[in-house]
């Protein structure tokens, strides 16, 4: 199969869609794979290693678009990617359609075959495809925490783990989920004392056996968000509610019960964030305070980390690619019914029930 890989056009999108140990493995079993030039430099991955790994590098992207039969992208297509989707395209990449009609009408009108890595599911739960960015941004959350911490960020001037003689700070994590139980781990293994609340009790038990009591866990009520908001340094926000925006669980008032210069990191902001005073930030300027109490809010939290967050991303998507590329796409989805719950829209219909409802259209 021929396979081409643009570069990602969208504001700041460092990372890219294929590494070059990814394309050694489809060139190895007889695919074309044609890359943009310069695709991974964001990520750290040269023209010249795309080259060694048997793939060939293109200048004229509507050359790469054209020649190509399986594309394979990071975030979903802008608009002139999208005017360059053909009905003989399969698209593999982020679409996130229920949001965005505008592009949804995009790709039904393609004609093009959309499957979106966020909507592929897995035998043991969960989505497999969105996981690996979700244990960045938790890993994340705590070094921004960290940092937003120090005394020059605004931060209340303390050391997450504490020194011998003085007590470590103070960490709780709202939402003890893939974000949650990420951000908690590298809290513990900071040295930081770490509180999980969860309103699911599986959740806090999974987490309690695997921890070995290391961490707290307490149901999340109104009361225990609360104390939360007393008694911590850092407080990382990591809830998600299917379907959903993400409740609002610190109110502003709430604020002045907090310690001055702690930190309210909300890793739940591209759900609308879990905190009432969240807004969304950027990398160029992550943090802003409300009340004496420093919010960090970057809605792309991986784009910071391109190399990892690319390296992850890939891991999971590669064999979902191997499938298309060997398979076909028809093959491949009927072969597997978690990956046909990735397959978005085809020949000008919306094939997932979520997406066409919230537009109303038939699927
Ligand atoms: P997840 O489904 O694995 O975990 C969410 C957890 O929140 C679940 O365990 C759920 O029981 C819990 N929860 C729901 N309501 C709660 C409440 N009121 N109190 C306490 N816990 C509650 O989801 P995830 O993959 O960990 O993602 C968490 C959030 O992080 C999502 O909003 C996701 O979109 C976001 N995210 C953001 C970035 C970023 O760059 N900012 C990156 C990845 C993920």
């Amino acid at each position: 199969m021929r396979i081409g890989v643009p570069g990602e056009i969208k504001n700041h999108e460092y990372r890219v869609a294929l590494t070059p140990s990814g394309a050694r493995e489809l060139v190895d079993r007889g695919h074309t794979v044609v890359v943009q030039q310069g695709a991974g430099d964001g990520a750290g991955f040269a023209d010249s290693a795309y080259e060694a790994a048997g793939a060939s590098i293109e200048a004229d992207v509507a050359a790469l678009w054209d020649g190509a039969e399986l594309i394979l992208k990071v975030k979903e297509p802008q608009a002139e990617e999208v005017a360059r989707l053909k009905p003989e395209h399969t698209l593999f990449t982020y679409l996130h359609l229920a949001a965005e009609q505008q592009l949804t009408q995009g790709l039904i009108d393609s004609g093009a075959t959309c499957i979106a890595y966020e909507t592929i599911s897995a035998v043991q739960g969960g989505l497999p495809l969105l996981a690996p960015m979700s244990t960045v941004a938790g890993r994340m959350a705590v070094q921004a925490g960290a940092h937003s911490l120090e005394k020059a960020q605004g931060g209340a001037g303390v050391l997450l783990p504490g020194v011998p003689g003085v007590a470590p700070a103070r960490v709780t994590v709202i939402g003890g989920g893939v974000v949650g139980e990420n951000a908690a781990r590298m809290a513990l293994g900071l040295g930081a004392e770490v509180t999980v609340l969860d309103r699911s009790i599986p959740r806090l038990e999974t987490l309690d056996d695997r921890y070995q009591g290391r961490m707290k866990t307490v149901f999340s009520t109104a009361d225990a968000v609360e104390e939360a908001a007393r008694e911590s340094d850092l407080i990382i926000g990591a809830v998600l509610v299917p379907g959903a925006a993400a409740p609002k669980l610190i109110t502003r008032e709430m604020l002045s019960l907090m310690k001055p210069g702690a930190v309210l990191v909300d890793v739940a902001i591209d759900q609308g964030g879990c905190f009432e005073t969240s807004r969304p930030t950027t990398h160029a300027e992550p943090t802003y305070i409300v009340d004496g109490v420093v919010h960090y809010c970057v809605a792309n939290m991986p784009g910071a980390v391109a190399r990892t967050s690319t390296q992850a991303l890939t891991n999971a998507t590669q064999p979902f690619v191997v499938a298309l590329a060997n398979k076909g796409w028809r093959k491949a989805l009927q072969d597997d019914i978690h990956f046909a719950a990735g397959l978005n829209v085809h020949a000008g219909k919306v094939t997932y029930a979520a997406v066409a409802e919230a537009f109303g259209m038939d699927h």
